[in-house]
Order: structure tokens, then sequence, then C-alpha cells
């Protein structure tokens, strides 16, 4: 028999040693349109490559992922984090946590992964092929799918595994439309917020943490550190809330108001108790900032709350703070536009869940096609989700059940 696997990035190498380590007497042909294998392993985390996440409770472990957290549910049943460590730990890779619970190589470099997956490729036998885009897909009468290549040329295979990853835009999902497969409109996930204009540009490199995000007008809401950048915002609060409001804010074509809490949902009357303590009374603005904020973020607030910072704390009046709680609890900015994050972009959307088997990776509509990585509607968070789903789901379908 032979086994065909489509796209040669981190779900495609698992899924074809997957399958030539669960049938080894077949022929894996692994195909790659482009020169390069692995490409965005190689970038991934900064060159560390955050391989996955330490989370071993699988529903928590799901519940990482905007799109396709049930499906997964049933999928890291039967490879999870744990499989993932052992699997590299098998082959010399040993994995370490941060605190942070993102795990990389303890080399704390991406090659020591690139290595191991195609050292282990060799080893057991996959043939790889560069240059070797697929254009179209035909499913014989009998059974075998026939592939057209994109640089001329047809090859034939008893199985067909596509991993061929992401793409910006519907078209490139037209040839697996044309098998049958219902595609979820692809849209950015993983971005950070442009605000040109905004003076708050102006304290790049600043970090509140806990903050509160929220989108006016829908319920997207998040929590935790929040970056500023020269161009905006971004930082791990900004992330989050735009993989779960992926495709919501598509829909608001990238331009809308974000309510910022910079003390992370501290209430109201807390804030107002802190600015009124007795400590507070005989220090200036600028040194009163009860709440440890960044000294450049707090000098900001104050001044767009119009209170000097070397006025004595004693004599701001009740106006100003009044303004300045407001700004503490309740500050907007004007989001238009969003910037790809350069450590982690993933594509939301791709073949539709409800159309593959969560245990198998196999097609419902297609017997004997199966499907694994970022070609699914399948989406996490930041922090080595992605490359989780991608390990689980191509080893399940290199598997063949
Ligand atoms: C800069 C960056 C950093 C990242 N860092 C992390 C990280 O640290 N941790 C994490 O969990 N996630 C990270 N991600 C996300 C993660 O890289 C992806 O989710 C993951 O690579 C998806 O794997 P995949 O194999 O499904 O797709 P891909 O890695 O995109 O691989 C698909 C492959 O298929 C090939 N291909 C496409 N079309 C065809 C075709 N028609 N025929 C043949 N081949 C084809 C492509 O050229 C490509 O090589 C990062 C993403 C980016 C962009």
């Amino acid at each position: 028999m032979r086994i065909i696997v489509a796209g040669a990035g981190a779900a495609g190498f698992f899924a074809a040693i997957s399958a030539k380590a669960h049938h080894p007497a077949d022929e894996v042909i692994l195909l790659e349109k482009t020169d390069k294998l692995l490409a965005k392993v190689r970038i991934s985390g900064g060159g560390r490559c955050n391989v996955t996440h330490n989370q071993h409770h699988i529903r928590k472990l799901a519940a990482s992922y905007p799109r396709g957290e049930r499906f997964l549910r049933k999928a890291f049943e039967r490879f999870s984090v744990k499989d993932t460590m052992a699997w590299f730990a098998q082959r010399g890779v040993q994995l370490k946590a941060e605190a942070d619970g993102r795990m990389f190589p303890v080399s704390d470099s991406s090659e020591t992964i690139i290595d191991c997956l195609m050292n282990e490729a060799e080893r057991c036998g996959v043939r790889i092929m560069r240059q070797s885009g697929v254009q179209a897909v035909e499913r014989l009468s009998s059974g075998a799918f026939q592939l057209k290549m994109e640089r001329g040329g047809m090859l034939e295979g008893d199985r067909l595994i596509i991993t061929t990853g992401g793409h910006p835009k519907p078209e490139g999902y037209a040839w697996l439309k044309a098998l049958g497969h219902t595609i979820v409109p692809p849209v950015p996930s993983l971005f950070t917020f442009n605000m040109p204009g905004e003076p708050v540009r102006g304290l790049m490199g600043v970090v509140a943490d806990p903050a509160r995000l929220r989108i006016i007008g829908t319920d997207l809401e998040s929590n935790g550190p929040l970056l500023v950048t020269h161009w905006g915002m971004s930082g791990p609060a900004v992330l989050k809330l735009s993989a779960w409001g992926a495709r919501a804010i598509h829909g608001l074509g990238y331009r809308f108001t974000l309510q910022l809490h910079w003390l992370g949902g501290t209430g109201e009357e807390e804030v107002r108790a802190a600015l009124s303590a007795e400590n507070m009374q005989r220090k200036q603005a600028r040194n009163a900032n009860p709440f440890q904020l960044p000294h450049r973020l707090w000098e900001f607030l104050l001044a767009k709350a119009g209170i000097p910072a070397e006025k004595p704390w004693s004599e701001v009046g009740k106006k100003d703070r009044n303004r300045l709680v407001d700004l503490l609890t309740n500050d907007r900015y004007t989001v238009a536009g969003k910037t790809t994050f350069k450590e982690e972009f993933v594509t939301a959307g791709g073949v539709a869940l409800e159309e593959v088997d969560p245990q198998t990776m196999q097609s419902c509509v297609v017997p004997g096609l199966y499907f694994a990585g970022e070609v699914l509607d399948i989406d996490g968070i930041t922090g080595g989700f992605n490359f989780q789903a991608a390990w689980t789901t191509g080893f399940l379908a290199g598997r063949l059940c």
C-alpha cells in the first residue's frame, strides 16, 4: 500500500512517521510544495520552538482552543501532552516547562526538534519529495487517490493524509472543497492591535499585569499581561482576545473601541479608597502611584487626567481624582487594524470538523482520506497549543484507523 502525506510541516512529519511506525511494510511518501521542510518549526517560539504546554488535564488543555475544543477532547484522550513528551524523550529530546506552562526543548533551539523529526523520518524510511505541491486530487473508482502535481505529472496513493496547514484565503482550500469537504472561511488569529494616532504608543515597552480588556459592543473580554508597543498593544491579554474573538473582530473590520482596566478588574471603590489613603496625602502626584503601576504609565494617566505630576496629592481635587479612577478602570482606545504577531500566527477556519472523525482524523465524506494540523478548523491560543494539536492529529491520522 502507498500512503501519501501532503505537506511537510509539524503535522505532516508526525503523520508520516506515525504511518510508517504503524504500517512498516507500506510505502510512505511525504510531499512538500516548497524547498523547505518544517519551516514554521524552525522560526517558532522565537527560534526555541514552544513544542507543547505543560497541561495534563485533557479538558483544561482542550479549553485553550477557541476552535476545536470538543473535537480535540476526544483526540487528546488518545494522544496528549504526556505522549508528546514521551515521544520526544524516546528519541533523546527532553522538554522543559517554563513557569507559564510553555514547554521547550532543553537546548532552547528549534533545530533540536527539526533534527529529531528529520532523523526519525529517515530512520523509519519515509520518502520525502520537495517541490512537490499538490494541485488537485481525484478519487478513483478503485478507492485510490490520484494527485495532480503543481509542477506537472500525477502521483497515485491508496491513502491520503492532508497536512497542508492554514491558508489566508478561501481559494487555498479550493481543491479540498472539490473533494466534497466544507471549508470554514479562514480568518487570522493571534494578532496584535494597531492604534494609529493613539499617544499611548509613546509608552512602548511598558507592561501592565494584569490588565483587563473588553471590546465595546461585544462580550469579548480577556485578562493578563498587556504590552504597549510602538504600533499599539500586544502581550498575552491581547493575543488571547484576538484568538477568542478572531471571527467577531474580523466582522468588525479590525476597527473597534477597546475598554481597558489597567488594574485587571480591581473594584472602583477599592481604587478610590487607595487614592484617598492617608499615606498618599504627603506625596507628590508623581510618587503617589498606590498600585505600583509602571512609572511611565502612571505619569501618562496623570497627564491624561489633567493632574500635574508635581502637584501635592493632597491638593488634587475630587473631580481630578474621579477622572483618574475612570481612566484606571475604564480607559478607552481606538483600534484600527491588526498586526500578525511575529512569534505565532495561525489561521482560524479550514476543513469543517463535523466532517472528520476526531478519533482517527479520517474524513467522513471520503473514505481513505485523512486530515491533520492547521488545515483543520482548529487553532489554539499562544503557548504551545498549536503544535500540540499538530502532533496529536498527525499521530492519529498516521495510524490510518
Ligand atoms: C512565526 C510563527 C511562530 C510559531 N510559533 C509557535 C510555537 O512556538 N508553538 C506553537 O504551538 N505554535 C507556533 N506557531 C503555530 C504553528 O507553527 C502552526 O500551528 C503549525 O506549524 C501548524 O503545523 P501544520 O503542519 O499543520 O502546518 P504548517 O507548519 O503550515 O505546514 C504545512 C506545510 O504544507 C506545505 N503545503 C502547503 N500546501 C501544499 C500543497 N498543496 N502540497 C504540498 N505541500 C503543501 C507548506 O509549504 C508547509 O510546509 C507559530 C506560527 C508562526 C507563523
